[in-house]
């Protein structure tokens, strides 16, 4: 048992790192959304899919006979056909496919529903872009990460380059601005702060400080 908390806002704000320390804090498993949405288009891609010559039906068929497996505890695993694609979902050109791809009222259909079959007996960190507006709208906690984009860019290049994956600090801003523009101007579920949600200006806070700043909220919920 547990309650549902989840976490939305852009990319960059620090929203995978929190939420992993929460869910490990309280026991709860953390529902990765977005590596949800990065599986499919790791998926569309290696089966020879392409943007510009899907449909509805087409992706209907690709999306029903899909073999991807997600596994969540403390942390998030995507499998597709029994591979580990965790580390290959993070590619830069599967963040935009991905970002792209959640645009189809299909893909976003089949995986809010999968997002609420997971989530619903409680226990669980959410995060991503819509799970307390569209996934999750009565979560019993809810955030909004936010943080300046240079800072966000900043983080984002870090993270890459912890990976091993050399990129220029340019080309990394420039990704983020396309996905901000997309995901908050997309017809279906975009990036919205929701009314009833904590927001917390990450710029000038280190991880410890947003995750305190969080457990203020959701203390009192658990107990
Ligand atoms: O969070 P992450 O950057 O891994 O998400 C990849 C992309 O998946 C986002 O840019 C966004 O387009 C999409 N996404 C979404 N709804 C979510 C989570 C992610 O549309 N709840």
């Amino acid at each position: 048992m547990g309650i549902i908390i989840t976490i939305d806002g852009p990319s960059g704000v620090g929203k995978s790192t929190v939420s992993r320390i929460l869910a490990k804090i309280l026991g709860y498993r953390y529902i990765d959304t977005g590596a949800m949405y990065r599986g499919v288009a790791y998926a569309f891609v290696a089966s020879g899919y392409s943007l510009e010559s899907i449909d509805d039906g087409r992706m209907e068929t690709f999306l029903n006979g899909l073999d991807l497996e997600f596994h969540f505890d403390d942390t998030a695993s995507v499998f597709y056909r029994k591979e580990d694609i965790s580390e290959k979902i993070r590619e830069p050109e599967i963040s935009l496919i991905a970002s792209k791809l959640s645009q189809n009222r299909k893909v976003r259909e089949y995986l809010t529903g999968k997002q609420r079959e997971i989530g619903r007996p409680g226990g669980v960190v959410l995060e991503g872009r819509d799970t307390g507006s569209v996934v999750f709208p009565d979560a019993h906690v809810k955030f909004f990460l936010d943080a300046d984009h240079e800072e966000r860019a900043r983080r984002r290049h870090l993270e890459l380059k912890e990976k091993g994956k050399e990129a220029n600090i340019d080309t990394v801003k420039e990704e983020i601005s396309i996905r901000d523009r997309q995901d908050s101007q997309r017809e279906l579920a975009p990036l919205v702060r929701p009314k009833d949600s904590v927001y917390i200006d990450t710029t000038r806070l280190d991880i410890n400080g947003v995750v305190e700043e969080m457990l203020k909220y959701i203390l009192p919920m658990v107990k």
